[in-house]
């Protein structure tokens, strides 16, 4: 059997169409095939690979990382220099408010940790969450996930947790002295790229001051420079209480956060001690990894090329509904017969996307941060040649 067959046979499988682009290598915008065949990736491995694919610097600190030690200790024991340089650095951009990180393996623990938070400190149980949110397929995550389609058959999930629309006034009203947090992507991914207004955001927060609630952001996809802010938050000028990031994080390795203040994280250490304890949270080389992620994007002002890159995917979309901030971006094409046709034409041509997982009617654009103006432009070439091809 060659390795597709093999792929088949022995690693389980998510849907029942798998792209089966196999992989070689990869390489700052590219992945190659053992064939030779090189693909353009306009979505980054969904949002993760920010600084490109293996990135000198990262690979570098990986490397490096891997002889010096690996695995130690379970998370929140030993000082281990990369973890503490890497929340100092995060800490130093963030502000004073959100300035105490816990590190996980992933986006979904990372919302399981926020929610576990949430209620411990306030000492309440009610959560506010959000229509077409996506926070991750663990049980808790998938709980204020607002997606009744992939929830089917997963249940019961976690009481307490009610949904509102997105933007709504009804969501501000909803939240009471009873809530302990309302859970909200300021730019929603998986919807198919929503993008909340800054007064609606400034709602949530304002009202969660008057109840006591905790606001909770996922970043998780948004976050790590996609949108041309390090977080989408401070372009709204709105602080969460508590920040959620994974994906880009790691520059392609698992690292996941959730990033608060001291008084609220301080909860997790008594009654019960050792509140949230992960093994591999914080593991040293990922730590590393994401250092070295964040110095590029830092070091390298990646966040400012970002707007210029944007402006090429709307020009070469003119006519297109394209919803999007920065290189969070999707174009709608209205049926999921287009989408998968134009994803299929793409792949022929090249280039690699995606649709959503909430949104089967666009088609995802998510380049890394470092693609240059040409293979942006020769991409969405591709991707505008494909959509009109199924005009
Ligand atoms: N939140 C958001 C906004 C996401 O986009 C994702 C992943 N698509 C998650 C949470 C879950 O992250 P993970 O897959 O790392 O568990």
């Amino acid at each position: 059997m060659d390795q597709r067959q093999l792929f088949l046979r022995h690693v389980a499988q998510t849907s029942e169409s798998p792209l089966l682009v196999e992989v070689d290598r990869a390489e700052g915008c590219y992945i190659y095939s053992p064939d030779g065949k090189r693909y353009l990736d306009l979505i980054s491995g969904i949002g993760v690979s920010n600084v490109g694919h293996c990135a000198p610097e990262v690979v570098q600190a990986v490397q490096a990382q891997a002889a010096r030690y690996m695995h130690t200790m379970v998370y929140g024991e030993f000082v281990l220099t990369p973890q503490v340089e890497l929340a100092t650095l995060l800490a130093e951009q963030l502000g004073p408010t959100l300035d105490h990180v816990y590190f996980v393996n992933s986006g979904s623990e990372a919302v399981e940790g926020a929610l576990k938070l949430a209620k411990k400190y306030t000492g309440r149980q009610e959560i506010i969450a959000f229509d077409n949110s996506y926070h991750g397929s663990t049980h808790g995550a998938l709980s204020v996930t607002g997606a009744p389609g992939l929830k089917e058959g997963f249940g019961p999930f976690l009481p307490g947790v009610s949904f509102h629309a997105f933007g709504s006034h009804a969501a501000i009203d909803a939240i009471g002295h009873e809530t302990a947090a309302v859970i909200v992507e300021p730019i929603q991914g998986e919807a198919g790229v929503r993008i909340a207004t800054r007064n609606w955001l400034f709602a949530l927060r304002t009202r969660c001051e008057i109840t006591g609630t905790l606001l909770i952001f996922d970043e998780i996809q948004s976050g790590f420079g996609r949108t041309g802010d390090l977080f989408a938050f401070q372009g709204y000028g709105v602080v969460p209480d508590i920040l959620l990031m994974a994906k880009g994080m790691g520059g392609g390795m698992p690292i996941g956060a959730f990033v608060s203040r001291q008084e609220v994280m301080g909860v997790l250490t008594h009654d019960p001690v050792l509140g949230h304890i992960t093994t591999f949270g914080g593991h040293p080389v990922n730590c590393a990894a994401s250092l070295a992620t964040l110095r590029k994007i830092l070091g390298e002002r990646l966040l400012e090329r970002v707007p210029m890159l944007e402006r090429i995917i709307r020009e070469e979309l003119a006519g297109y509904e394209v919803r999007g901030k920065g290189l969070l971006c999707a174009v709608e094409l209205g049926s999921f017969e287009r989408v998968l046709s134009v994803i299929a034409r793409c792949l022929a041509g090249g280039v690699l996307t995606d649709w959503f997982l909430h949104c089967n009617t666009a088609v995802r654009i998510a380049p890394p941060l470092v693609i240059s103006e040409s293979e942006l432009r020769a991409g969405m070439k591709v991707l505008a040649d494909a959509i009109r091809a199924e005009a």
